[in-house]
């Protein structure tokens, strides 16, 4: 037997399926649609896009197709940029033997606006030629992304060949009816007939007028038969599918629920704000705690940044909390793992139900601190509160305040996440030092002997789709100094030894946002700078900014372009762009008020 059919004869062994059961489907006559999932198997499971998605298609008798999943698989062999299978075994799925070239339909979610590149290296590992253009309909899968990276698809534009844009349930079981049929009768041109489907951008059906630099001057449908402009889906409850709100699948180490969707707020730089807010029912999600505790699951993930604000946080809490004690009566341990919460919407009893949960701790976060015990997010963004009004968030620093003294009588909480965003239109370096001592503050007002503070800097990102999309973006090199001067002063105030003891300050590694930078609001000519760089074998996860403008140069391409703000009558996802622009100016106007005030 292989390696990579031992690996997956492993992974299935280990899976238990958490989803109501339903019937397989008989895959004769039906298309065969594959997520490649850029992730080991535990990491992949909590990729909710794509699983629901595969719970969707396998289990909806009407949807013409079965779903299949292959992954970054351990035994995949990496040789620089590329991946490979062992031994030149055909790259596979879990489901299935067949190689995943052989798929009608392959689906890429992409998370992260700097990881574009992975579609790359994803397609080559399948035997999948790159380009849609160089795609053979019948012979080539046809190639659907989604998800937050590609907020901005246009670096991928000649990659993709269909965009999913917002929630997917819809669209993507319509695209698989239309090439379905396509298949079985022919029929007119498939991608026009796909890009008349709501919440499908196809790429190719537009024609875009380059500007030099940088960004584009026009962008035109190919005919009067392409929509002028695509809209995000956005599904109502009822609609969407339950696997959108637990993870359907688990390896029996963890699972976890999505209890809402969106979120109640809407500020300025943050676009979890822009889809309708939505909850789980609270039956499913208890129905759901309730087969975990059967398959004896010991973790448990709350992954929701917004998880404060559903409806019945209280009673599900108090299922979880039941679990926990069951099984601690049986000298089983039971962990909550919850994601960062708005500091004003904390109460005493979400802090007591929180805190009775036992253990509870904050997602994808290895503290490495000493005694660690309960750990909670907060998400101050900017510690001057004129400038947190003005990039309209509502949390006012007395409620995150009140919320540390609820934390401190609580006796249980001794370590606070701080998220702060930097670089951002309208700081000023007095801002920024001022991170420094609202983290000090927060570590006093906490009290304990033990008590830790963790300042998580973010580079302010510009998220195309919201008010702040046009805004200019700081240099990531200066971004990482501004860090460092925060660190600085921090150990300053604190002193070595209480900094070494009981604070830590963090940020991203700088390659990762200069391809931030270039992919969240670059045209179609990214794409094939990533191309170029991945080929000459320049390891994409630690590019720098001289090799990305050297690269750049070739195509035509401004690095500091893509930093400014972005004045152009038209952007290049100006296909997708529903921002209001008198909304855009006048926030540009107030922030550059404040930082000339300086
Ligand atoms: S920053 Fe937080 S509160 Fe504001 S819209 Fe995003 S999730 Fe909601």
């Amino acid at each position: 037997m292989s390696v990579l059919s031992k690996e997956i004869d492993g992974i299935l062994a280990r899976e238990i399926s958490l989803a109501t059961p339903y019937e397989r489907k008989n895959a004769a006559g039906l298309l065969r649609m594959v997520f490649l999932i850029p992730f080991g198997h535990a990491f992949s499971l909590m990729c909710n896009g794509p699983m629901g998605l595969h719970d969707l298609i396998n289990r909806t008798p009407d949807i013409p197709a079965v779903a299949e999943r292959a992954l970054q698989y351990d035994c995949l062999v990496r040789d620089g940029n590329r991946l490979t299978t062992p031994d030149g075994e055909p790259y596979r799925t879990i489901e299935s033997p067949r190689p995943v070239n052989e798929a009608d339909i392959v689906g890429v979610s992409l998370i992260n606006s700097g990881d574009l590149h992975s579609l790359l290296r994803l397609l080559d590992l399948a035997g999948i030629p790159r380009r849609s253009a160089e795609r053979v309909p019948g012979r080539d899968p046809l190639v659907v992304g989604g998800n937050q990276g590609l907020a901005d698809p246009e670096p991928l534009a000649d990659y993709l060949d269909v965009v999913a844009i917002g929630e997917a349930e819809r669209s993507l079981a319509e695209l698989i009816r239309i090439v379905h049929a396509h298949r079985r009768t022919g029929g007119g041109p498939l991608l026009q007939e796909l890009s008349r489907v709501p919440g499908l951008y196809v790429p190719s059906m537009y024609e875009c007028d380059l500007l030099p630099g940088g960004g584009v001057q026009a962008v035109r449908p190919r005919s009067a038969a392409i929509p002028s402009a695509v809209h995000a889906q956005y599904l109502k409850v009822g609609d969407l599918h339950d696997a959108h709100f637990v993870y359907p699948i688990t390896d029996g180490t963890a699972a976890g629920v999505h209890p809402v969707v969106g979120c109640l707020h809407s500020c300025h730089f943050c676009n979890l704000g822009v889809p309708p807010f939505r909850q789980a029912p609270l039956e499913l999600l208890s129905s759901y705690i309730d087969r975990l505790e059967h398959h004896r699951v010991p973790k448990i993930i709350i992954s929701a940044p917004t998880f404060t604000q559903y409806r019945h946080r209280q009673q599900l809490l108090d299922h979880i909390r039941a679990y926990a004690d069951r099984a601690a009566a049986q000298g089983r341990k039971v962990t909550t793992i919850i994601g960062s919460i708005r500091a004003d919407e904390i109460n005493a009893d979400y802090l007591d139900a929180v805190t009775e949960l036992g253990d509870f701790g904050h997602l994808f976060t290895e503290l490495h601190l000493a005694q660690p015990r309960g750990v909670i997010t907060i998400a101050p963004e900017w510690a001057a509160p004129d400038l947190v009004a003005l990039y309209g968030k509502t949390q006012k620093k007395e409620r995150v305040d009140r919320a540390l003294d609820l934390c401190r009588t609580s006796g249980k909480v001794n370590t606070v996440m701080l998220y702060f965003i930097i670089g951002a239109p309208g700081e000023r370096a007095a801002d920024r030092l001022a991170v420094a001592d609202y983290a000090r503050d927060v570590h006093q007002r906490l009290g304990a002997p033990d008590a830790n503070v963790i300042v998580k800097l973010h580079q302010f990102m510009p998220k195309p789709g919201t008010p702040t999309q046009r805004l200019r973006m700081t240099d990531p090199d200066l971004v990482w100094q501004y860090g460092e001067q925060i660190e600085d002063r921090l150990r300053a105030l604190v002193g070595e030894r209480e900094y070494a003891n009981h604070y830590r300050v963090e940020q991203f590694p700088t390659s990762r946002m200069h391809l931030e930078v270039i992919c969240s609001r670059g045209d179609r000519r990214i794409g094939h700078l990533l191309e170029d760089l991945y080929d000459a074998g320049t390891d994409l996860s630690a590019v720098t900014k001289d090799q990305l403008v050297q690269a750049m140069a070739g195509h035509g391409l401004e690095y500091k372009r893509h930093l400014r703000h972005m004045d152009d009558a038209v952007l290049p996802w100006h296909i997708l762009n529903h921002v209001n622009p008198a909304a855009e100016q006048e926030l540009a106007k107030a922030l550059a008020k404040r930082e000339a005030a300086s």
